[in-house]
């Protein structure tokens, strides 16, 4: 069977999906081809999983911190994993079948099975289940193949229990330990996720410092608070071997400060990064270039084939969900005949953990690095009203500008909430904002988002109104 579309997407992941409902929107007729359910890692296998559960974690804490705040009788509150898991199904059900049927209203043909390439321009579909194979020609094509995670090379990787991000979500039973190795995103989610319900969680990190997304200061912060909440958190620990011991458990062998040591678990997690995939498209053969693993594009994402364009974790860089999405939307409107350039000096970075970290824009040391003059104001959430009404006072605002206009170039955020107090930084940032626009913004009170403001009037002013004189 062949059939013949303007625009023929590979992928239906958050960059993908969000292509072809754009494309369609702009009047394409748009085929798009997933081997697995649309939505992708990220609504079946990472950030709305992962989400949902650190939701139940969340009043798992909440109950076992009532009595805090006054409320009595939930000391013997524990987690029904099975009833999470099943929640988290349920959750990620509403949302692909939400997606699966907004392309359906769209009018994008969705085709199950995977893809190959024989030339730039013409799909080959040949579906799960096997059977005939389905030629699409189309004449713009977006590769939209996401990322994989990244092996770790010592013996015993490949033990049963030694568990990537997605195993982990889906484990039948919870573990009453786990040993997380690598302390980026992935692994401090996971890590705060499985100690809130009640694992011991050791995490081994090769590097000095945890969290390379994240603004130095407030990942150094933020691996106090961890250590407090009874994580074992090893930095410079470079994991060597993993073994399976007979008691069952798997013991975690690296080189800490002090020589060899072991941390045990019943199950490993390894996240150690994530690397670009081309779905095993075989793009060499057509002569589309690449950087390293990732498939390069220019800044109107097209490769270096004419009519091709890739978007989200294919291409390298951040591999962020929304980052994909914003480059689905780009490549779609260029793929079509508009001529629009990524900017990504506003892509915010999001990490779920407790208390949450986020930011936009450059840190400091980023912003003196690339020779422009900066300065950095800061806010404790200590000091805001709505954070002492939750009981969530740890952490900080920090406000990155240009000193003499007072361009917002950069916030970042640890403390309650931060994911959400993002969007308004991140408009700072995308629409070069200044600081004394945020000062003199009001702001809702009493809210979170008063840190920021608060933050802005220091950088503003010399002073914010609710700082003490020293
Ligand atoms: P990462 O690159 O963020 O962190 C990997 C960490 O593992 C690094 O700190 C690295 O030094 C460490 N490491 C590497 N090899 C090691 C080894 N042998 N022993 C010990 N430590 C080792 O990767 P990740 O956390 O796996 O996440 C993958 C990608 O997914 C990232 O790009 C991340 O941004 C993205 N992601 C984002 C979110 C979010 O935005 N909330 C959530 C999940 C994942």
């Amino acid at each position: 069977m062949e059939e013949t579309y303007d625009l023929a997407i590979v992928g239906g992941g958050p960059g993908g999906y969000v292509a072809a409902i754009r494309a369609a929107q702009l009047g394409a007729r748009v085929a798009l081809i997933e081997r697995e359910r649309v939505g992708g890692v990220c609504l079946n296998h990472g950030c709305i999983p992962t989400k949902t559960l650190i939701a139940s974690a969340e009043r798992l804490h909440a109950a076992q911190e009532a009595g805090r705040f006054g409320i009595l009788g939930c000391e013997n509150a524990r987690p029904d994993w099975a009833r999470i898991q099943q929640r988290k199904a349920e959750v990620v059900e509403t949302l692909v079948s939400g997606v699966e049927r907004l392309l359906r209203d769209h009018r994008v043909a969705i085709f199950p099975g995977n893809a190959r390439l024989e030339e730039p321009h013409t799909v080959h579909v040949s579906p799960p289940s096997g059977g005939e194979e389905t030629v699409l020609r189309a004449g713009q094509v977006i590769l939209a193949t996401g990322s994989e995670p990244s092996p770790l090379p010592v013996p015993g990787a490949d033990l049963p229990g030694v568990l990537d991000s997605r195993e982990l979500l889906e484990l039948p039973t919870l573990p009453g330990s786990l040993v997380v190795i690598g302390a980026g995103v992935i692994g401090m989610e996971m890590a705060v996720l499985f100690r809130w319900l009640g694992a011991q969680v050791t995490v081994l990190e090769m590097l000095p410092n945890i969290l390379p997304l994240v603004e130095p200061e407030l990942a150094r912060r933020f691996a106090a608070i961890v250590r407090q909440q009874g994580i074992a958190l090893q930095t410079e620990a470079r994991v060597t071997a993993i073994r399976q011991e007979e008691d069952g458990r798997l013991a975690v062998l690296y080189e800490g400060k002090r020589g060899p040591e072991t941390a045990w678990g019943e199950r490993v997690l390894v996240a150690t990064g994530r690397r670009p995939s081309d779905g095993g498209l075989a793009l060499e053969r057509l002569g589309i270039a690449r950087q390293g693993r990732a498939i390069a594009v220019n800044e109107y994402l097209e490769t270096s084939v004419q009519g091709v364009w890739a978007i989200g974790d294919c291409t390298g860089g951040a591999l962020l969900a929304h980052r994909a999405s914003y480059h689905g939307e780009v490549a779609a409107e260029n793929a079509l005949g508009q001529r629009r350039a990524v900017d990504e000096r506003a892509i915010p970075y999001a990490v779920y953990t407790w208390p949450e970290i986020a930011g936009v824009g450059w840190t400091i040391d980023q912003a003196r690095a690339a020779g422009r003059p900066a300065a950095e104001a800061r806010f404790p959430f200590a000091a805001n009203g709505r954070a002492q009404t939750l009981g969530e006072t740890a952490g900080q605002v920090r406000l990155v500008y240009e000193p003499k206009e007072g361009t917002v170039l950069g916030v970042h955020l640890l403390g309650p909430h931060a994911s959400e107090l993002v969007a308004e930084a991140t408009l700072a940032v995308q629409a070069r904002l200044k600081v004394q626009d945020l000062a003199e913004a009001v702001h809702a009170h009493p809210t979170l988002s008063e840190a920021l403001m608060e933050a802005a009037k220091a950088a503003a002013r010399g002073e914010a109104i609710h700082v003490r004189k020293a």
